[in-house]
């Protein structure tokens, strides 16, 4: 692995969406880390506002107009996080780039320990949770159910217990620039994308102040936008249940005819009739579903869209 010179750039994207109580909170301890020796670095510190309804966007002028290092990109609407995330990542110009949560529950403390990972040559540093005791129960459950999935469906090595709080080099970020699809998943996207990528340990703290902008139903639909942007499993299914099913009845028409002309014995069978149907009915549905997912998901991308619109951004820097 070769080292990277001691010069170069940093960016810091951080999507926000309701954060009016943690932003200034967070820009305390952003600004403190900032004014050590990541200096040298010229930091520039994205603040994506992902169509939020409270001061956010207020609060995010207020910074820029009072500190240069900080640009605030303001979206039209809310396009959730991971579209947020790659509007950051967009505009990101630094030859190093950070993803942070706005909720301090990823440690900007970490990013010096993770700039000298990628100085000593890793192109992809994530931090990794070392435990998840201020999740529920229920949460950690559904966690690990779903990367146990992601992991064995989609053929691509997602990392266990880990976030969008990474460090990416500019090349990583580029590649991810050429991937414009519309159900992102972003860390199976820069799994995908390869190059040496290393894990940093780091605690997971609760979230400093507000409330989670990720409820139960915004999770689902995130695990299952995941799940169907990285695997045809689900599809196959399909087949091989078909297969199933189409052996389970030869071997019936078998042991019915066989029942028939050598025993002489005609089996009563209306339940069992009615069951096989019931299951291979809502089978059926079950996979059309399926294939609809799949439709639904080919239309979108077809009709070409922008993942995001712009309304502003604002910044000191002329030029930019
Ligand atoms: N977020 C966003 N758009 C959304 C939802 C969330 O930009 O539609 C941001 C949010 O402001 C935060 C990050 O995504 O910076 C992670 O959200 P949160 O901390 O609420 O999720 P949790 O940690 O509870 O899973
Ligand atoms: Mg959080």
């Amino acid at each position: 692995m070769s080292a990277r010179p001691a010069s170069g750039t940093l960016s810091i994207v951080i999507p926000m969406f309701n954060e009016e109580d943690v932003l200034p909170l967070m820009r305390r301890r952003l600004d403190a880390v900032l004014a050590g020796p990541l200096q040298a670095l010229r930091p520039q510190v994205i603040l994506v506002d992902d169509g939020s309804t409270d001061r956010t966007a207020e609060l995010m002028r207020a910074l820029v107009a009072a500190d240069a290092r900080y640009q605030a990109l303001i979206l039209s609407r809310n396009y959730g996080h991971q579209v947020a995330l790659t509007a950051g990542l967009d505009h990101a110009t630094g030859d190093a780039v950070v993803v942070l949560d706005a909720d301090l529950q990823d440690p900007p403390e970490l990013i010096p320990e993770m700039l000298a990972r990628w100085r000593e040559g890793s192109d992809v540093v994530f931090g990794q949770r070392t435990s998840r005791t201020d999740d529920s129960p229920a949460k950690r459950l559904t966690a690990r159910c779903f990367y146990w999935l992601i992991r064995h469906l989609s053929g691509v090595d997602i990392p266990d217990n880990v976030g969008d709080f990474r460090l990416m080099d500019k090349a990583v970020v580029q590649a991810l620039r050429r991937m414009p699809e519309h159900f992102r998943f972003v860390r199976g996207l820069v799994a995908w994308v390869g190059f040496r990528q290393v894990a940093v340990a780091f605690e997971r703290a609760p979230r400093a102040a507000g409330v989670t902008k990720y409820p139960w139903k915004k999770m689902f639909l995130f695990a299952i936008d995941a799940v169907f942007a990285f695997s045809a499993v689900p599809i196959r299914l399909a087949t091989l249940m078909g297969l199933v099913f189409v052996a389970i009845a030869g071997e019936e028409v078998l042991r019915t005819l066989y029942l028939r002309l050598v025993s002489g014995v005609t089996i009563p069978g209306f339940s069992a009739i009615f069951i096989a149907v019931l299951i291979v009915g809502g089978l059926n549905l079950l996979f059309l579903g399926i294939i609809g997912e799949y439709v639904g998901r080919i239309y979108v991308e077809t009709k070409n869209r922008p993942l995001y619109v712009v309304q502003e951004f604002v910044s000191k820097e002329p030029g930019s």
